[in-house]
């Protein structure tokens, strides 16, 4: 079996007391991989490291120029290696093959490339005043950056927070979810390749309460926290880093809405709609879970999107001709496999789905649920979606905001002036019209709601991850 350690301050690390776990593949249900597991020592050692790198190191104080320089240099490194790191991530959760390899390795080197351009680039103010003074804004690092992030899509949304957070001269310890840990310290290994130097970008293995994850998030040598993960894990993190005064910026679940009005290009939304809620196993943040139609279009979009769930490929991650693999881990099937075996209790009508063998379950249409259901409300994180038919716009857009979260919602139809009125409508962090999970990474990313609190992207990036200091001058 492959082993794995925590990278701190440029070496490659068992833990202290030599404990270590074995990350699961979730399609044979054997372990694959051993991986030190740490505790707050190793938390502490790693925090240390990257104090000492930004207190004293070179990275905060070279030029941006010459920090973009080495992340490109990085995400050379990561496409290099995309192979490797795809199957990483694959045989750690069961994400197909062609999602991690075709998707998520040219997004997490993308997500690098763009936030060391971003940095480089981006101009700050010159505020010339009434008084004849000049203000200037400067975005100095803010200091040693917690990251923690979930399994779902792991070196991608790893590399979504170390990005920007490398890119503006912070150091960085990054602790991966203990179901997907392995591309972590790949991505580590070649950050150091690269030439980022020691202590930068730090990798601890381990859990997240009473283990590293709380060590970290209640470290006090730490200055800004990030965290993408399930909301009520949010709201811990949120506690101990009010404990320090920590800004943290909390990246949370979702129950995403997709409205589908009479008029929409009906191939457009079921190929979309399809894709919103299957791909990754709907083991999505942003998935598109609960789907309204407009009453006139109902059957016929119920008859297509059923028909097409139905010819979905289920099987083995590793084959690429494999569209949905199992669920990510034995603990999350069984948490899926919950919400299953209830569909009766959601009063609505199953039209397809089944459990497979092992951890699988098939793609699962729920028509017409109470609207009060557990099924209708809560976060399944599964390929199970719910469709519900409507009457108004007044009556959807009451629908889709009735709900504790609020990450992002779809929209189809070829109504222009109803695409900008209903987008302004919804209580989301994003809506995409007419199409789903196309992102411009200068744009805000986050929810309202549960689905967290503060944005991230672009400029929203540079916000968290810098001190933005105003310089007054008189001349
Ligand atoms: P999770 O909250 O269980 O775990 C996420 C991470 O937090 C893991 O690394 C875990 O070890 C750590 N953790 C857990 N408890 C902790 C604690 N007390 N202190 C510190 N760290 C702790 O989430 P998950 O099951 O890994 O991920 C799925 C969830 O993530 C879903 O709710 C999904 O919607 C959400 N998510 C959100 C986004 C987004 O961008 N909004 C993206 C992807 C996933």
């Amino acid at each position: 079996m492959e082993t794995f350690g925590h990278v701190i301050d440029g070496e490659e690390v068992q833990s202290a007391d030599g404990h270590v776990f074995t990350s699961i593949d979730p399609y044979t249900r054997e372990p694959w991989a051993q991986i030190a597991l740490g505790t707050a020592v190793e938390a502490d050692l790693a925090v240390r490291a990257a104090r000492k790198a930004f207190d004293e190191g070179p990275w905060p104080r070279m030029s941006a120029g010459e920090r973009r320089r080495l992340i490109h240099r990085f995400a050379d490194l990561i496409e290099e290696h995309g192979d490797e790191l795809a199957m990483a991530d694959t045989r750690d959760m069961g994400k197909p093959i062609t999602q991690s390899r075709g998707n998520d390795v040219p997004r997490t080197a993308q997500n690098f490339r763009f936030f060391a351009d971003h940095a480089a680039l981006t101009p700050g103010e010159v505020l010339p005043m009434d008084s004849g003074h000049h203000t200037y804004t400067r975005y100095d690092a803010a200091g040693v950056v917690v990251a923690i992030a979930p399994w779902n899509f792991p070196m991608m949304l790893e590399s979504w927070k170390v990005a920007p957070a490398l890119a503006w001269g912070n150091t960085v310890v990054l602790k991966p979810a203990e179901d997907s840990p392995v591309s972590a310290t790949i991505m580590a290994r070649l950050a150091l390749e690269a030439g980022i130097p020691p202590g930068v970008f730090n990798v601890v293995h381990g859990y997240g309460p009473d283990s590293v994850g709380s060590a970290l998030t209640e470290h006090p040598l730490v200055d800004r926290i990030t965290f993408t993960g399930e909301s009520n894990t949010g709201k811990v993190i949120a506690r101990a880093a009010a404990a320090n005064l920590v800004p943290v910026s909390l990246e949370l679940g979702g129950k995403g809405a997709n409205v589908v009005f009479a008029d929409a290009d009906l191939d457009n939304a079921i190929a979309w709609s399809i894709k919103a809620i299957f791909t990754n196993g709907g083991q999505v943040c942003l998935a598109g879970s609960r789907i309204y139609v407009e009453r006139p279009l109902v059957d016929e979009f119920v008859e297509r999107f059923t028909a097409a769930a139905k010819a979905m490929v289920v099987g083995d991650p590793k084959d690429p001709k494999t569209q949905i693999g199992p669920m990510s881990s034995g603990v999350h099937y069984t948490k899926v496999r919950g919400y299953f075996d209830s569909i009766h209790e959601s009063k609505g009508k199953q039209l397809t789905g089944e459990l497979g063998e092992g951890w699988f379950v098939t793609p699962t249409v729920i028509v017409e649920p109470d609207r009060d259901s557990a099924h209708q409300r809560e976060e399944i994180f599964g390929p199970i979606v719910t469709i519900t038919p409507f009457d108004t716009e007044e009556e959807v857009v009451h629908e889709v905001n009735d709900s504790p979260y609020g990450l992002n919602a779809m929209v189809f139809t070829e109504d222009l002036t109803r695409a900008h009125r209903v987008s302004a409508r919804l209580v989301v962090g994003t809506v995409w019209v007419n199409c789903f999970f196309i992102r411009d990474l200068r744009a805000p990313f986050g929810g309202a709601k549960m689905s967290g609190v503060g944005r991230e992207g672009g400029s929203f990036s540079r916000e968290f991850f810098t001190e933005p200091k105003a310089v007054v001058m008189q001349m």
